[in-house]
């Protein structure tokens, strides 16, 4: 690894890393989707990947059957040169994901990118003796709740987020954090990110609406982004903007000196600028 920069990348996986829902993906591959479907409004959503789970054993789909199917699962084609590169340039990446560690693993291994993500802090997928996944709660919450009213029992990715927070204070580190999500269980580790963090909330996706409503909330600065493609560009956009800065800039007599050394600027719109009409109240 490159000189480490202090800056940690804290990536969702869903819909983030990866271009689906890795829960539904696996339930419509092996097709299961109209039990999926029938199911949904019944029960909790993790009690539900467990009930499916169950009802995919049943009917004998193995364990490598499930990843076979999470092999192919879509990712965009600049997702993982985004994640070499900045691991290239220092940062530290860890996952936050409301999936589980069977999939995240497989999927990683086998696009040859685990061994970039220091820390997957994800619901423990096991298998038992007769073969079947089993799902446990990142949080147990059967012994006590995690207390935020925001977040599905099973998980608070917002106190995951004061963890690594408080483990670099700690130890007497500066961190800068970079935090790429979209889905509502992003919303609340947005909240716990610093002035001089970065939010990347995936544009029209439901972390973005829900900090669209009311952008004040978020203090890190809110970069948001549409496909692989523009998380690649925005990422490393940051990431040179936060090497170059503060130190480094005052040593810089001219602003101009950032675009000599070819780096490329995103625009620095607010994102309430760019709230449709539609969401301003
Ligand atoms: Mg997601
Ligand atoms: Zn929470």
């Amino acid at each position: 690894m490159a000189n480490k920069n202090n800056i940690v990348i804290v990536f969702d996986f869903d819909k983030t890393i990866i271009d689906v829902d890795s829960d539904n993906w696996v339930v419509d591959e092996l097709g299961f989707t109209d039990l999926f479907d029938q199911l949904l409004p019944t029960m909790p959503f993790n009690s539900l990947m467990a009930r499916m789970m169950k009802e995919l054993h049943d009917h004998g789909k193995t364990i490598e059957e499930i990843k076979q199917v999470l092999r192919r699962i879509p990712i965009h084609p600049r997702v993982i040169p985004a994640i070499k590169s900045a691991h290239a340039l220092g940062c530290e990446l860890r996952i936050v994901s409301d999936a589980n560690t069977l999939f995240i693993e497989t999927v990683l291994e086998h696009l040859g990118i685990r061994e970039y993500f220091s820390e997957i802090n994800t619901n423990p997928g096991l298998v038992d003796e007769q073969g079947r996944l089993i799902v446990s709660p990142y949080h147990d919450f059967t012994k006590s709740s995690h207390g935020c009213s925001r977040c599905p029992p099973n998980m608070c990715k917002g106190l995951i987020i004061e963890r690594i927070q408080a483990s670099f204070t700690k130890e007497g580190n500066k961190m800068k954090m970079i935090y790429l999500g979209d889905g509502a269980g992003d919303y609340c580790p947005s909240l716990r990110l610093r002035a001089e963090d970065y939010m990347m909330p995936r544009k029209n996706f439901p972390v973005w609406d829900m900090i669209s409503q009311n952008p004040t909330l978020v203090k890190a600065t809110v970069r948001d982004w549409t496909d692989g493609e523009a998380m690649e560009r925005i990422l490393m956009g940051i990431i040179n903007e936060i090497i170059l800065s503060p130190e480094e800039e005052k040593m810089l007599s001219s602003d101009h000196c950032k675009i000599s050394v070819g780096i490329v600027h995103e625009p620095l719109v607010p994102l309430a600028l760019q709230v449709p009409l539609s969401l301003v109240k």
